[in-house]
């Protein structure tokens, strides 16, 4: 660490840069939500997001998936190659949830028969595939965007889209089947994209923690449809101590 140099901070990493172009990211207790409005510091909150998201990447990684990830260095820091941030964040989600259903419900939005599958439409449910959406990430605040406008700003080539979402799919895929075994459901989850030197894209940033999925107790959803969440939402609902969530998420996920 001695070697790095500070470059900034983000809502809730540290970003140094090792003489070699690495980057490390020391990830705080901080916690952010509504664009940066609420904020708060929670203990441990750090360590289990950078502890988590280290395992991921090693397991995306000897699935062949490509991403920036280096090295874990406990107890919260993690070595990345440094890559450029795509502008646009994707999320995907397995169920009409959040933002989605209120966009769904009021109206706003048309998703196909076909992913929300038969019977009656209510906040909460599956749907029949991932539904994958793309947001801007260096505006004030984030908005979606359409493929259209996605290729049309020259922000990803048509093919690199079409890779970006195959690639997301087949992550979520990963970690769904295994959180479902760890008592979690992966209800919706967030990624980044950054192109390499070599200029393939790669995934980048954090993956897999609270603070970028929505992840609920399987027992209570599936037993009395009730949404208990084991992520940020503890904290921008104010439902509970966030540390003590992280906690026992850290635990189901790696034992
Ligand atoms: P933010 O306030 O943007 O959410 P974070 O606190 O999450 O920031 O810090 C991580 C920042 O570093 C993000 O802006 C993210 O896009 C960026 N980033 C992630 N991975 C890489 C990488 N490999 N190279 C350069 N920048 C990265
Ligand atoms: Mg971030």
């Amino acid at each position: 660490m001695n070697e790095a140099k500070f470059i900034r901070s983000g809502k809730a990493k540290e970003i140094y840069q090792r003489p070699n172009g690495d980057i490390i990211f020391v990830f705080t207790d901080r916690v952010t939500a509504f664009d940066g409005l609420k904020k708060a510091e929670y203990q441990h909150k750090g360590a289990i997001c950078c502890k988590l998201s280290c395992f991921w990447f090693e397991k995306l990684q000897a699935e062949g998936i490509p991403t920036h990830y280096k090295e874990y260095l406990p107890p919260n820091m993690l070595v990345a190659e440094e890559v450029s941030i795509l502008p646009v964040e994707v999320i995907a989600r397995n169920y009409l949830y959040g933002s989605l259903w209120k966009r769904y419900n009021a109206g706003e939005l048309v998703i196909e028969d076909e992913v929300l599958g038969p019977g009656e439409r209510s906040a909460g449910m599956p749907l029949t595939r991932s539904f994958l959406e793309f947001t801007t990430k260096f505006e004030r605040i984030d908005r979606p965007v359409t493929d259209d406008e996605i290729i049309g700003s020259g922000w990803m080539a048509e093919g690199e889209l079409a890779h970006v979402k195959e690639e997301t799919i087949r992550i979520g895929a990963i970690l769904r089947s295994y959180l479902i075994q760890r008592g979690i459901i992966l209800a919706d989850f967030k990624l980044e994209y950054g192109r390499s030197r070599r200029g393939d894209i790669v995934l980048a940033d954090e993956v897999g923690t609270p603070d970028v999925c929505r992840f609920w107790d399987k027992d209570a959803y599936e037993q009395e449809l009730n949404f208990i969440s084991l992520d940020k939402d503890v904290f921008r609902q104010g439902k509970g101590d966030l540390s003590e969530v992280y906690r026992e998420v850290c635990t189901r996920i790696l034992g």
